[in-house]
């Protein structure tokens, strides 16, 4: 009995049913296929993988940038956890710093003081603490002993404004005795930070406390006068202090040898700076 549907409709049944023969057979159907655009999310599929492509939020979730490692930190020390260590200048570390209570000599100075000189030194100076007069004027190296720097200073060619001049210590211990080991541990990162952000070439270290103390080291002044040192990376160097000199003039001589080599390494480390 002839069919009362037309061709196409029959043609469009048949093609029908060998589609779902096949696929009883063959399983799903294997068409080539164009990426898929899913209309919801419009994420478009990897053609390699079949998996959605991932957009530029969930690459940088899969793979995030490396973390930003401050790369002024001295390397090696332990920084304390605390917000002065992301100062971002000399001047907001003051500031941030300036009320520290952390040890003793807190309570017991009249000013705090932080240090002075060229933000951006290649050379800096470090003393042990702020005797009286620096404690009354809340700056390192004034008095007679700041005086005698100056001119040890002005004798090498630098103005006391081109080098940074600071202290381990912020604060004046009493009777200018020498400052203890936990006095050092606790004020010593901020000196860190003060390089980090001074980012100088060389150190001269003024006297044997100052220089055992960088240096983690029992060794004599003698000892370790006239070689240069590494401190994190930084050159270091080390003579007496200017107040050790105005006690005993028989050290000027050997304190003269010292910064003539000191102001050579400096010209070496600065050419073509
Ligand atoms: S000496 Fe240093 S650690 Fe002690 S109170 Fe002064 S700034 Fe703080």
């Amino acid at each position: 009995m002839p069919s009362d549907r037309d061709p196409m409709e029959r043609l469009l049944s048949d093609v029908q049913k060998y589609l779902a023969q096949q696929q009883e057979l063959n399983g799903e159907l294997l068409l080539p296929t164009r990426p898929r655009v899913d209309s919801e999310k419009t994420k478009t599929l990897s053609t390699d993988t079949g998996h959605p492509a991932p957009t530029q939020g969930e690459s940088e979730e899969l793979f995030p940038a490396a973390p930003v490692m401050n790369p002024g930190r001295l390397p090696g020390m332990q920084y304390p956890a605390e917000a002065w260590t992301e100062a971002g200048d000399l001047q907001g570390l003051n500031d941030m710093i300036c009320t520290c209570l952390k040890c003793s000599l807190g309570q017991t100075r009249k000013k705090f003081v932080f240090g002075v000189g060229n933000p951006q030194a290649d050379l800096v100076l470090v003393g042990e603490a702020p005797g009286a007069d620096e404690d009354l004027q809340g700056e390192p190296f004034v008095g007679r002993a700041g005086q005698l720097l100056n001119k040890i200073l002005e004798a090498i060619r630098f103005k006391r404004e081109d080098v940074y001049i600071c202290n381990i210590l912020k604060c004046r211990p009493p009777n200018n005795r020498d400052p203890q080991p936990e006095e050092i541990a606790l004020c010593e990162p901020y000196l860190w930070k003060q390089l980090e952000l001074i980012k100088p070439r060389l150190i001269l270290c003024l006297g044997r406390i100052a220089a055992q103390a960088l240096l983690k080291t029992s060794e004599s002044l003698t000892a370790l006068r006239g070689r240069v040192h590494d401190y994190r990376g930084i050159k270091l160097m080390v003579t007496y202090h200017p107040a050790a000199l105005l006690r005993n003039p028989n050290w000027k001589r050997p304190t003269w040898e010292d910064v003539q080599k000191v102001r050579k390494l400096y010209d070496e480390l600065t050419a073509g700076a």
